[in-house]
């Protein structure tokens, strides 16, 4: 037994050794992915109950030429604890509004689309923020009123009073906030009211279970009402099957997103899809 512990060990150090190898192969190719071509953005339509497209997130995608296609959830948490989240933030919020202003806001429409686009609790919680998101609006000549951000719970919970000085600064702006990946916290719902935050986008593992929790379809319907209550608008996120959707609309959710409708676009697809309706 004391041989095959000692064995285990030896395995699992190996095995240590090489997932931080790969990390650091991972970090440093990051690294240099910086400020060249290999970062985009994808476009997640967001739709509202008479199937019309109201805006779209920005989903950052890496494709690395040594390394092949890295998905966010992989990069992300190195770019992370790296400290690298930082220049590659202001790289994609940079790329994602000059597109969205080269191909969406051309359009001639009377209700302009707002551009999502996520922070991490990181990147919320470094010093320069606002003076980033204000110096990236300037350069672009981006309308700061189609500019909405999505930060985590996590992200505001931290320094409350901080956060709060933020958010009221982007508010002042005209930038708006919305509360990704909701749901778990559900009596901090009390405590964002306190923020000036418009929207609460409920996670899409509430979703996931709603075919196999009763209790499920309770919280969804309940983090409706009251975010309403509350004057918050609702997003859904992960919407996959009509079953979904009909419970969504049923709970007077009115703003849905998720592969039911499309995935994420290229931003010339996304501006094509202006024009239809995912149903009458
Ligand atoms: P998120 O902000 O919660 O984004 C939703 C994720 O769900 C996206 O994954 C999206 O592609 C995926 N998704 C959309 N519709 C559906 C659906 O119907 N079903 C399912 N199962 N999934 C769906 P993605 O693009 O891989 O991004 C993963 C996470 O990486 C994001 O989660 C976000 O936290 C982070 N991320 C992505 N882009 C950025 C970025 O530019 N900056 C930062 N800080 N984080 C980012
Ligand atoms: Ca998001
Ligand atoms: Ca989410
Ligand atoms: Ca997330």
């Amino acid at each position: 037994a004391k041989e095959r512990g000692k064995s285990t060990y030896q395995m699992y150090n190996r095995r240590l050794h090489s997932s931080i190898q790969a990390r650091r192969t991972l970090e440093r190719q990051f690294e240099q992915a910086l400020g060249g071509n290999e970062f985009h953005a994808l476009f997640q339509p967001k739709v509202d109950r008479k199937g019309r497209i109201i805006g779209a997130e920005a989903l950052a995608r890496w494709n690395s030429p040594e390394l092949g296609q890295i998905p966010p959830d992989q990069f992300i948490p190195v770019a992370e604890s790296s400290g690298l989240i930082i220049p590659f933030g202001r790289e994609i919020l940079d790329l994602a509004l000059r597109e969205w202003q080269r191909c969406v806001c051309a359009g001639e429409g009377e209700e302009k689309p707002v551009l999502a686009v996520n922070l991490s609790p990181f990147q919320f919680g470094h010093p320069d923020l606002v003076r980033d998101i204000q110096r990236a609006l300037e350069k672009t000549g981006f309308d700061p009123a189609l500019l909405e951000l999505e930060i985590t719970e996590t992200g505001i919970m931290r320094d409350q009073d901080e956060a709060e000085k933020k958010l009221l600064q982007l508010n002042e702006m005209g930038v708006s906030i919305a509360i990704d990946d909701f749901g778990t916290g559900y009596s901090s719902l009390k405590k964002i009211k306190d923020f000036p935050v418009g929207t609460i986008k409920i996670d899409k593992s509430f979703l996931e279970n709603l075919n196999f929790s009763r209790k499920s379809s309770t919280i969804i319907n309940a983090i409706i009402g009251l975010s309403h209550d509350l004057g918050f608008s609702v997003v859904a996120e992960g919407v996959e099957t009509l079953d979904q959707l009909e419970f969504l609309q049923e709970a007077g959710c009115n703003i849905y997103q998720g592969y039911l409708f499309d995935k994420p676009l290229a931003i010339e697809e996304l501006a094509s899809r202006f024009t239809v309706r995912y149903y009458p």
